[in-house]
């Protein structure tokens, strides 16, 4: 039994191999560690795979899905709970398995959020440049003090609600949107529809998924919306955002600041070096050209905590397939 992991990093073959003894994996299987991203031209790196391991910049389209049941492959296991980039009504035809992480320390993105909200509003990254060259001048660290201020968080699911209660925490006034609330989100913030939160909101935080419905969920339309001089905070999908609208109101002032870990075009650039290559996306490098935004490359699930949870649900989730056993991470087209 072989299990190949596409775009592994040096990480996820130290965390792999150390949960593999608390696991309840076979002996018997093989794992393979491959560099490369899932697509078109690597498909056929899956030879010999039984099943494969990807993360969120693979492809898994339906013809790439096809290929790899045509190579033998019978599993697909996301080390990563959003599984916008999959077909899964094709995986079903196939007969493939595919399983998820649902949840792995919904508290390391949400505190990730927090860590872009404050850097940004402080401006921390800055001033470390500052000092670090002897100059202590305060000019252009003006921030704001966050308690009393109102946060909006879109989606209240696991992470959602972990945000909220970071900024509930905080002092701060905590609005929630999502078209099905969770229940015990009142403890912590007001229930309020879409277009109350994106007006009222100095700080709007974005924790939904990626569906064809939310794609592009902050357009001109929704920037228009929001407060003047607001901050927008992604840590979920890229796409969510209309990158190319944001950079409008950025340039108009009305958008305040900006701060994201996810782009909708990175799967070209993040989880690689490219410090000594051309940056040809003009959009990302225009969106890097402002002083008021922060970009990290995807790093919001990025704690050891996190990392032990994705391999251990991960090795759970094959020992589920190879045994047969139901699988409560199984994802199909239903879903
Ligand atoms: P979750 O399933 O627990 O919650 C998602 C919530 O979004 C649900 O309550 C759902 O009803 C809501 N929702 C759906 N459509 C919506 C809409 N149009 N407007 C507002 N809310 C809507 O998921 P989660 O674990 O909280 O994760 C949220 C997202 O975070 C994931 O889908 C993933 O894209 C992203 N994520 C990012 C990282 C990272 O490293 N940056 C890591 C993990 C997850």
């Amino acid at each position: 039994m072989q299990l190949s992991f596409f775009s592994s990093q040096p990480y996820d073959r130290r965390f792999f191999e150390a949960r593999r003894s608390a696991s309840t994996c076979d002996d018997e299987v093989v794992f393979t560690f491959l560099s490369a991203e899932l697509d078109r031209q690597t498909v056929a790196l899956a030879e010999g795979a039984d099943a494969i391991c990807v993360f969120v910049n693979d492809k898994l389209d339906r013809d790439i899905l096809t290929q790899l049941a045509a190579l033998g492959v019978r599993a697909v296991l996301l080390r990563c709970a959003g599984y916008n980039h999959l077909d899964l009504e094709a995986a079903d035809e196939l007969g493939l398995f595919v399983a998820r992480v649902p949840a792995y320390s919904p508290e390391a993105v949400a505190e990730h959020a927090l860590a872009l909200t404050m850097t940004l509003n402080r401006r921390t990254h800055r001033a470390y440049n500052r000092v670090r060259e002897g100059n202590f001048m305060l000019d252009g660290l003006l921030g704001m003090t966050l308690h009393g201020k109102t946060v909006g968080i879109v989606g209240t699911g696991r992470i959602g609600r972990a945000t909220a209660a970071i900024f509930h925490g905080m002092g701060c006034r905590v609005l929630g949107f999502d078209p099905a609330p969770a229940a015990d989100f009142e403890r912590l913030g007001t229930v309020v529809d879409m277009d109350r939160l994106l007006a009222e909101s100095d700080v709007v935080s974005l924790h939904c998924p990626l569906f064809d419905s939310t794609h592009h969920l902050i357009d001109e339309r929704a920037l228009a919306r929001m407060k003047s001089g607001a901050m927008l905070v992604n840590t979920s999908r890229g796409a969510l955002i209309d990158t190319v609208a944001v950079i409008e109101a950025l340039k108009s002032r009305r958008l305040g600041a900006l701060a994201i870990d996810v782009y909708e075009q990175e799967a070209p650039l993040f989880f690689a070096d490219r410090s000594d290559e051309f940056i040809d996306d003009d959009v990302f490098v225009r969106l890097m050209s402002f002083p008021n935004v922060l970009i990290t490359g995807h790093q919001g699930f990025f704690t050891a905590e996190a990392m032990n949870e994705i391999a251990d649900t991960t090795l759970a989730n094959l020992a589920d397939f190879l045994a047969g056993r139901v699988c409560s991470n199984r994802l199909s087209g239903a879903d």
